[in-house]
């Protein structure tokens, strides 16, 4: 099943029942089948001559597709692909704002150019900056009392946060 041509020829409501415990699973088979149907289409079913793509131009493709967005797409460049490419998330703005490094109206796009324009352009760095940036968000910069005195970036707080534990 793990088979871009097995993934096109399930039924999909049998899909939605194998990934259930992925949560929000009846859209996300709708949009794995849109997937494997673009692959098919654009990079005859194999993902390996998908991940040869120059990035500009994977990157507009998977954006065609539905149920793509940036997040998603930039993910698929990042983490299979292994493309030089910036994942931002919900923890990367909170962070950012915390930090008055943002002011909360950027758009995705301009966050995202602003890590590939201050890191070097390397893939494993992108991909270890976004883990540990998740990692954070989810342990110490929570919505509600983050946990700035246990936090690593603690140093580099400009201000504290109000309701900060
Ligand atoms: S120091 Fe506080 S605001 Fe900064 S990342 Fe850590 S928890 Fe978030």
């Amino acid at each position: 099943m793990l088979r871009p041509s097995a993934l096109e020829k399930v039924p999909q409501p049998k899909l939605a029942r194998l990934i259930r415990s992925s949560g929000y699973f009846r859209q996300k088979a709708r949009k794995l089948k849109q997937f494997v149907i673009f692959l098919r289409k654009e990079h005859r079913g194999s993902l390996a001559a998908m991940f040869r793509t120059p990035t500009a131009k994977l990157r507009e493709q998977l954006l065609r597709v539905h149920g793509v967005g940036p997040e998603t797409a930039d993910s698929i460049l990042l983490y299979a692909a292994n493309h030089p490419v910036f994942v931002v998330d919900a923890y990367t703005r909170r962070i950012l704002q915390r930090h008055g490094l943002a002011h909360g109206k950027e758009s995705y796009e301009e966050i995202r150019r602003l890590f590939e324009k201050s890191l070097p352009n390397d893939p494993q760095l992108f991909n270890e900056f976004h883990a540990l940036i998740v990692h954070t968000g989810k342990n110490y910069c929570r919505t509600r009392a983050p946990l700035c005195s246990q936090c690593a970036l603690r140093p580099l707080l400009p201000q504290p946060v109000e309701g900060s534990l």
